[in-house]
């Protein structure tokens, strides 16, 4: 019978398994390739080694992927930034491409675990290891951002919408792995903002909420809300969203609308909150991300 002692977060990982060291991508996505679900990505590692230990992930193969450099960047073009597979959250803080573009992201990168870890995990990590309360997830959705998956066959395009499945389960296939994470750049008028609310500064979400308006004229034209933490899977609250097109950007406005998100939770009690905790706070953490973002375009200040 296994020892309780090998399930817990020790500094052993133990169970034996190969590690792999590749240098390019074409070598990461052959390995990939032959060794299908055997193999497991490690980028940063602030999930998976954690998991090893507590043999909650025992792969047999590990491919390292941190050798390939030319998978750490985060640039922007003419219509979209783009954050290259082993760009780290602490790249991301002190980018200032996301700092002016991407509010909500930096929110997320602000509140996300504490520096050391920040210099270690990657952002792809971050969604491929999809955590319902991953911390760039709900900033991604109401981005309408777009996860780049290779494997040997070549690339495909995921909307971020359809890349997460379950708690732990992501769309991509065995031999896939995240190359990039794309995100359009918004118009004019637009702007965006991240809360979360946890036990303690380098915790996971209780419940988190990302907010993205367009407002034209004091008339709210575009709206995208998303929440963390508090459904199998990160989510977009469409039943808030339709209540805000159209209207005023006001805080009335924004009250009535929040009310809504109800409709498109389905909280747990866990180690880190209750469904009714969860429940109950969602409607003013989605009221103060929309405060937020409006404030940040110019409209009615918190
Ligand atoms: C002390 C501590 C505090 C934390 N605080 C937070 C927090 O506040 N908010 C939060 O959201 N998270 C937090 N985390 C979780 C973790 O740090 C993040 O999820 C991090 O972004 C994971 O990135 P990584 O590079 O370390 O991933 P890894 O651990 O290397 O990988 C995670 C998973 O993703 C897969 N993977 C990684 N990269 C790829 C890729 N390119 N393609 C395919 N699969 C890939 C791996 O196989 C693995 O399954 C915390 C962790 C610790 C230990």
């Amino acid at each position: 019978m296994m020892s309780s002692l090998n399930r817990m977060n020790t500094r052993i990982i133990p169970f034996s398994f190969s590690y792999h060291e590749p240098t390019s991508l074409e070598e990461a996505l052959s390995l990939l390739s032959k060794l299908g679900a055997d193999g497991k990505i490690l980028a940063g590692g602030t999930d998976l080694i954690v998991k090893m230990k507590a043999r909650q992930a025992e792969p047999r193969h590990i491919i390292n992927i941190k050798k390939i450099k030319e998978l750490r960047y985060i640039t922007v073009d003419e219509d979209k930034i783009r954050i290259g597979a082993l760009a780290t959250w602490r790249d991301l803080e002190k980018s200032s491409h996301i700092i002016s573009r991407i509010p909500s992201l930096l929110d997320a990168a602000s509140v996300m675990g504490g520096v050391q870890i920040r210099n270690m995990a990657t952002i792809a990590g971050n969604i491929c290891n999809a955590s319902p309360a991953a911390d760039s997830a709900p900033p991604f959705l109401v981005h309408g951002a777009r996860v780049k998956a290779m494997s040997e066959k070549g690339a495909r395009f995921v909307p971020i919408d359809s890349f997460f499945i379950a708690p732990g389960k992501t769309a991509l296939m065995p031999e896939e792995m995240v190359v990039e994470i794309e995100i359009p750049l918004p118009p004019p008028s637009s702007s965006s903002a991240f809360l979360k609310l946890a036990r303690t500064s380098m915790d996971l979400a209780k419940v988190s909420a990302a907010a993205y308006l367009k407002v034209d004229g004091g008339t709210i034209e575009e709206a995208r809300v998303a929440l963390g933490a508090v459904a199998p899977k990160p989510i977009r609250a469409p039943s808030v969203e339709k209540e805000l097109i159209g209207k005023p950007a006001t805080e009335e406005t924004f009250k009535n609308a929040s009310k809504h998100v109800v409709k498109d939770i389905s909280p747990i009690d866990d180690i880190r909150s209750t469904a009714s905790y969860r429940k109950k706070t969602s409607p003013y953490l989605v009221t103060d991300a929309l405060l937020t973002a409006l404030s940040r375009i110019g409209g009615e200040k918190r």
